[in-house]
């Protein structure tokens, strides 16, 4: 059976709430793309299933566009701060089931919370940290953060182990972190063996404590 479309709609087509909408899109999804300005909205037309021009602060305005049968709902309002709370504010009141919402410091972060933002993302500074991780060690790929203290990154590989097995290894005794899966050009294992032998230039996927993946990062590849 096919996979059931997931509805969505992007409010503010800025250049984040522009490009989860076309992403989105792209992907085949059912987008509604949302913003007060007519110029956005003309330009979306071909990026999304329906774009409409509402300013969404306007409670009667989302009533009448249905806006509560939407499953899925991202407030991407830059600037406007106060039209991004307001926003998120009637989408849980209508009872969207999830709203992520874009913040713009840490105050905004807060309250989004508060009223039941179910995420809050803060796309510049993750993408700088991330373009930072990846500027400051050629052996990170790329990484999720789990928690605060906890994360799965992918390590590439060093001339230092190559050849080496995850029991040559022994990263659980040595750095308490955990290879999940490791994959070699395009082929993917992700129940590696004791004795699976590591090549350079491999990618590890690793989950631990922060301080001790980087520990691992540092002495072990
Ligand atoms: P970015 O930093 O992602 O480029 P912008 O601040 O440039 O974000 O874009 C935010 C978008 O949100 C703009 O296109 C703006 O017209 C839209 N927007 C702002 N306030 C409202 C509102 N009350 N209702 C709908 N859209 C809004």
């Amino acid at each position: 059976m096919a996979k059931k479309k997931k509805q969505f709609a992007v409010i503010g087509l800025g250049r984040f709430g522009g490009s989860v909408c076309k992403e989105l899109y792209q992907r085949g999804h059912e987008v509604l793309a949302i913003d007060k300005d007519e110029d956005k909205v003309s330009e979306y037309v071909s990026y999304a299933t329906h774009a409409m021009q509402v300013d969404t602060t306007d409670e009667n305005a989302m009533k009448q566009i249905g806006i509560g049968n939407f499953e899925h709902v991202v407030v991407a309002i830059g600037d406007n701060i106060q039209a991004s709370i307001l926003t998120t504010l009637v989408l849980k009141e209508m009872n969207v089931p999830t709203v992520w919402v874009k913040a713009q410091n840490n105050y905004h972060h807060k309250v989004l919370e508060k009223i039941g933002a179910d995420l809050v993302v803060h796309p510049e500074s993750d993408m700088g940290r991330r373009i930072a991780h990846n500027m400051a060690s050629e052996k990170v790929i790329d990484f999720i953060d789990l928690s605060d203290e906890y994360s799965i990154v992918e390590l590439r590989a060093t001339d230092k182990v190559n050849q080496k097995t995850l029991v040559d290894l022994n990263v659980r005794a040595k750095y308490g972190v955990t290879i999940l899966a490791m994959k070699r050009g395009e082929e993917m294992n992700i129940s590696p063996m004791p004795d699976d032998l590591i090549h350079q230039g491999d990618m590890l996927v690793v989950m631990g404590h922060k301080l001790d993946i980087n520990r691992f990062e540092d002495e072990g590849l």
